[in-house]
């Protein structure tokens, strides 16, 4: 029973992992979008129309570090973030399954031992 139940975490372990490779190159942090004004006195934004800029938001160890993404990045940018996080969800799995592997085996292992000592006595 048990031995069966590793086979079915080694089972979806390895369907995940075939899922691993990236589609598109990976970036981390997250996107976000910006009000912003130029400083142009003439402009728009000088009365209230902001423009819109394009970010790249990063946490490092608790502070945030931000990249400006030019606008003819963003759509690609867009699919990198997307694309990372799936990857990153991907690997948090395969290695939650790998410890639920290990706690099994090690689990199995026991009431192994247990039986082949009351077999013994
Ligand atoms: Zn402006």
């Amino acid at each position: 029973m048990e031995q069966k139940s590793i086979n079915m975490l080694k089972q979806r372990r390895a369907k995940l992992m075939k899922s691993l490779t990236a589609l598109t190159p990976v970036i981390d942090g997250s996107f976000a979008e910006v009000k912003v004004t130029c400083g142009k006195s003439n402009c728009k934004c000088a009365s209230g129309e902001k423009h819109t800029s394009y970010k790249l938001v990063k946490k490092i160890q608790g502070r945030s570090k931000t990249t400006h993404i030019p606008r003819e990045l963003v759509e690609e940018v867009k699919t990198w973030v997307a694309e990372n996080r799936r990857i990153k969800a991907l690997m948090k799995e395969i290695a939650s399954l790998s410890e639920q592997i290990i706690r099994l085996h090690v689990k199995t292992n026991r009431a192994a031992n247990q039986n082949r000592k009351s077999a013994a006595e």
